[in-house]
C-alpha cells in the first residue's frame, strides 16, 4: 500500500459507485492514495483479478489496470484503511425497506450505520466523512451523532451524491455535469472540509461545475434529480398509451416536444419502463419523506411516477398476450436483453424481470439472451420474482448464449434491453427459424420496424399503431 505521508482516501463499499468513482479519483489524482474496502471478499478478489472486474462498464477496466497497485488498492482490511485515511467516502448500498405504513418506503440505512459505527470505533485522528450513497435528508446529522458518540476524535460529514449513470459511469465521472458538495458552511472546520473535497475534484473538474450547498439541499437534490429523470420517462410512457390508441407516433411526438429548448430531448424515449437500482428506490423514499412530513398530496404526486412505470410494464405484457391471439400458454418467446439498460450487466429492477415473470405466470416458454448478464443472475432474479419453484421454472425457461439460439422455434421476439447489437441482427435468418406468423414486440423502439414489416414480421412497438 502507498506511503502514509501522502493524502489518504478510503472508500467503504466497492460496488457500482465505490469502484468506478475511486478508480477515476486515483487516475486523476496521482499524488493521492485511494483504498477501496468491502465486507465482500468475493467482490474485492474480483476487483484485484486479472480477468473480469466485478462490474462491466465501458472504459473501467483500463482505468483500474492503469492505477491498481500504484495509488489504487482494493482490500478487505476495513479497519486498517479507516485508520490511515484522512477522508472516508461511504458508498454502501442503501436499499428500500420492504414494508411501510403508506405508499412510501424508507431507505434502509443499516449498512450505513454499521459503516459509521466501525469508523467511530477505529478512528483515532480527525476524519472527513463523505456521504456517497444516496440517503434521505438529515442522514448526515444522524451519522454525525453516531460518530461523535465515541468522543475520541473530530469528524466532519459532507454530502457528495453521485450522479453517474450505469453504462456511462466512466464518461460521467470524467466529465460530470456538476459535482455537488454539501457541508456545514457556517462553521470554519465545515468550510475547510468542503474546500478539501473541492480541491480533489478540481484536479479534473472545472471549478464552475463544482457547487457547494448546505448538507440538506445536497441530500435532497439527489432524490429530486432521480425523480425528474424518472418523471420524464413516465410522462412520455403515459403519452405512448395515447399514441397506441390514436394513431400518433410517440417517437415523432417526443422529437417535436423535445426540440423546445425549455423541455429538451433527453430522457424522452418511450419504453417498456425504467429500471435500475435507483429510480424506484429514491422516488419511494421521496414518497416516504413526504408522508412522514404530513404532505399526503405531494407524496401521491411523486408516487404516480412509479405507478405509471408499473402500468407501462403491465401494458407491454398485455400487448404481447393480446397480439399472440390472447394466449401465450405453451408458446416459445425469445427475450432479447435482461439488463435494465444497455452497456451494463446490472439487472436490479430491470423491466425484463417483470415481463418474464408475468409471461411465465401465463405458462409461456421463455428463451432469454443477454450479452452481459450472467446466467446465474437471470435464474436468481426470476426465481425471486416468481411464485413458482425452481423445478417448475426450469420447465419454462431456457437461457441462450446467442440471439439466434433464443429465436429458434419461437413465436415472438421481445426486446427488453436496448443493446446496440440487436439492431445488427440478421433478421432474414431469424424469420426463417421462427414460427409463423413471427411477431416482434420492441419494448425499446430500437429496431427498424418498416424493414421488419417488409420482411414479413408482425411488429408491435411502444407508442406506435400496429399498422402505421
Ligand atoms: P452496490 O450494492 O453495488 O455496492 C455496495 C457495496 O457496499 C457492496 O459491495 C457491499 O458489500 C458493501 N458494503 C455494505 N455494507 C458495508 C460495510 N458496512 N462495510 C463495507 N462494505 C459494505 O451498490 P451501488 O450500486 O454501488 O450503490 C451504492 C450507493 O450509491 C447507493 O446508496 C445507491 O443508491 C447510490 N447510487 C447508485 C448509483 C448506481 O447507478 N448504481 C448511482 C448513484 C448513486
Amino acid at each position: 500500500m502507498g506511503s502514509t505521508s501522502r493524502f489518504q482516501i478510503c472508500c467503504i463499499g466497492a460496488g457500482y459507485v465505490g469502484g468506478p468513482t475511486m478508480a477515476i479519483i486515483a487516475k486523476k489524482c496521482p499524488t493521492i492514495d485511494v483504498t477501496v474496502v468491502d465486507i465482500s471478499q468475493r467482490r474485492i478478489d474480483a476487483w484485484n483479478s486479472e480477468a473480469d472486474l466485478p462490474i462491466y462498464e465501458p472504459g473501467l477496466k483500463e482505468a483500474v489496470m492503469n492505477t491498481r497497485g500504484k495509488n489504487l488498492f482494493f482490500s478487505t482490511d476495513i479497519d486498517g484503511a479507516i485508520e490511515k485515511a484522512h477522508m472516508i467516502f461511504v458508498a454502501v448500498n442503501t436499499p428500500t425497506k420492504k414494508d411501510g405504513l403508506g405508499a412510501g418506503r424508507a431507505a434502509d440505512l443499516t449498512y450505513w450505520e454499521l459503516a459509521a459505527r466501525r469508523i467511530a470505533k477505529v478512528a483515532k485522528s480527525p476524519k472527513i466523512i463523505v456521504e456517497k450513497s444516496t440517503v434521505p435528508i438529515k442522514t448526515a446529522e444522524a451519522i454525525l451523532t453516531v460518530l461523535n458518540a465515541s468522543g475520541k476524535t473530530r469528524f466532519q460529514v459532507l454530502s457528495n451524491p453521485e450522479f453517474l449513470a450505469e453504462g456511462t459511469a466512466v464518461r460521467d465521472l470524467e466529465s460530470p455535469d456538476r459535482i455537488l458538495i454539501g457541508g456545514n458552511l457556517k462553521d470554519e472546520d465545515g468550510t475547510a472540509a468542503v474546500e478539501k473535497l473541492v480541491d480533489i475534484y478540481s484536479h479534473w473538474v472545472p471549478r464552475e461545475r463544482i457547487i457547494t450547498t448546505n448538507v440538506w439541499s445536497s441530500e435532497l437534490s439527489k432524490l429530486v434529480a432521480n425523480f425528474f429523470l424518472a418523471q420524464r420517462v413516465s410522462s412520455i410512457n403515459a403519452v405512448s398509451a395515447l399514441c397506441e390508441s390514436s394513431g400518433a407516433d410517440v417517437d415523432e411526438v417526443s422529437t417535436a416536444v423535445g426540440l423546445d429548448s425549455r423541455i429538451g430531448s433527453k430522457f424522452l424515449k418511450a419504453s417498456v419502463g425504467f429500471g435500475g437500482s435507483c429510480f424506484q428506490k429514491d422516488i419511494l423514499n421521496l414518497v416516504y419523506l413526504s408522508e412522514s412530513m404530513g404532505l399526503k398530496d405531494i407524496a401521491e404526486y411523486f408516487h404516480w411516477v412509479v405507478k405509471m412505470n408499473d402500468l407501462q410494464k403491465e401494458r407491454f405484457v398485455s400487448r404481447i398476450i393480446h397480439g399472440l391471439f390472447n394466449t401465450v400458454t405453451g408458446k416459445r418467446i425469445a427475450i432479447l436483453g435482461f439488463a435494465f439498460k444497455k452497456d451494463t450487466g446490472d439487472t436490479r429492477e430491470s423491466a425484463a424481470i417483470s415481463v418474464c415473470q408475468r409471461l411465465v405466470d401465463e405458462r409461456a416458454h421463455l428463451d432469454i439472451y443477454d450479452p452481459k448478464v450472467e446466467e446465474s443472475q437471470i435464474w436468481q432474479d426470476i426465481s425471486t420474482a416468481s411464485k413458482m419453484d425452481r423445478l417448475e421454472l426450469e420447465k419454462l425457461i431456457h437461457i441462450s448464449s446467442s440471439p439466434y439460439g433464443a429465436a429458434q422455434g419461437s413465436h415472438a421476439l421481445v426486446v427488453c434491453t436496448e443493446w446496440d447489437e440487436f439492431q445488427d441482427l440478421d433478421f432474414e435468418k431469424i424469420l426463417s427459424i421462427m414460427e409463423k406468423p413471427a411477431f416482434i414486440f420492441d419494448g425499446r423502439n430500437i429496431l427498424n420496424h418498416e424493414y421488419l414489416r417488409k420482411l414479413g414480421f408482425v411488429v408491435y412497438a411502444i407508442g406506435k399503431p400496429l399498422d402505421p
